[in-house]
């Protein structure tokens, strides 16, 4: 089986379109443009390419972007000062605060200052209980982007068989919440789990978050699987030339695909769903803090 790849990046192109149709009649039909605001503090570059990638698009889909760099050793008092600052500021309807944050900052402190209802990572303890709990909540942007991919791809999910490689708080516990919203069968796995190859090996949809390179192979796939890769590594890549390096995903993409019935490619599959997410998110605090109809 060749499996059918997913394409993340068309998708979002769609997602990012809807979304921008949507921004216009709500600047015409009620002058209010939705304002993203990215905190970012010191120079991470990776951190660096992201907020920049992410100003442009929302600048793109017609919204205000608010980005605030501030040096690598502002301290919590000044950052919380902000987050407060832009909490109250109306022309404002997302804060993001782009992590990791240097190590002398508590980034539970900060993300937990910002209000829930602005919260576009969803990364909010409000947002996770309200999740949770199968309540209205602002969703994290990586699994958000997942579970559309999944959504678009099945159709319906109920009954399928999920396993969730990973755990952590920004992308593993909140797709395993949202695929049990939709009725899978859901497993996290993590670096504790015996048989691995096993418990993936059940999966009719695997969603590797893992963040070491090419670690699912091919083998630990059944036959007909979807899955969704979200690990972004960079590698050395010796054959394009001295020094030259390549994004991989946490799954072995080649033997992946001769096994699977679906995959989403790395670059091109998770990442640019992830900022399309963030885009549509925004749009829905918008429209909740001007008491309008929220997108579909
Ligand atoms: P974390 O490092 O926070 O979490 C990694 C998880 O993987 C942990 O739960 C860990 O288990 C588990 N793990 C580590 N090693 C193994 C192993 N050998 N076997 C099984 N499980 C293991 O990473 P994130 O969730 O933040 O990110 C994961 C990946 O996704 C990274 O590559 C990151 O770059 C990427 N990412 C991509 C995004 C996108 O937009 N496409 C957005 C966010 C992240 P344990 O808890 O036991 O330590």
């Amino acid at each position: 089986m060749v499996a059918q790849v997913i394409d993340g990046k068309a998708f979002a192109g769609d997602v990012r379109g809807r979304v921008a149709e949507h921004v216009a009649r709500l600047k015409a039909d009620h002058g209010i443009t939705p304002g993203l605001a990215v905190v970012l503090v010191g120079e991470d570059p990776a951190s660096q390419v992201y907020v920049r990638s992410k100003g442009k698009m929302t600048v793109e889909v017609g919204m205000n972007s608010f980005e605030h760099k501030l040096d690598a050793e502002t301290s919590e008092d000044e950052l919380l000062a902000l987050v407060a600052q832009l909490n109250a500021d109306p022309a404002v309807h997302g804060i993001l605060v782009q992590l990791p944050l240097p190590g002398h900052l508590n980034e539970d402190l900060v993300i937990n200052a910002i209000d829930p209802a602005k919260d576009v990572d969803g990364f909010h303890i409000s947002n996770v209980g309200l999740l949770a709990t199968g309540q209205k909540a602002m969703v994290p942007c990586t699994p958000l982007g997942c579970l559309m991919m999944l959504r678009e791809h099945h159709g319906n999910l109920s009954g399928l068989e999920a396993v969730v490689v990973g755990r952590s708080n920004i992308v593993g516990k909140p797709m395993a919440q949202l695929l049990l919203r939709d009725s899978c069968t859901v497993t996290i796995a993590h670096s504790r789990t015996k048989d691995l190859p096993d418990v993936v090996r059940r999966a009719d949809i695997v969603v590797a978050a893992v963040g070491r390179p090419e670690m699912v192979p091919g083998d630990w796939i059944k036959p007909g699987a979807t899955v969704i890769d979200v690990g972004i590594n960079r590698v050395d890549a010796p054959e394009k030339g001295e020094g030259k390096t390549r994004l991989v995903g946490d799954c072995h993409y080649e033997s992946c695909a001769e096994v699977a019935g679906a995959i989403t490619p790395v670059p091109g599959g998770v990442g640019p769903m992830t900022i399309a997410c963030l885009l549509a998110n925004t749009l829905t605090a918008c429209c909740r803090a001007n008491g309008l109809p929220e997108p579909e």
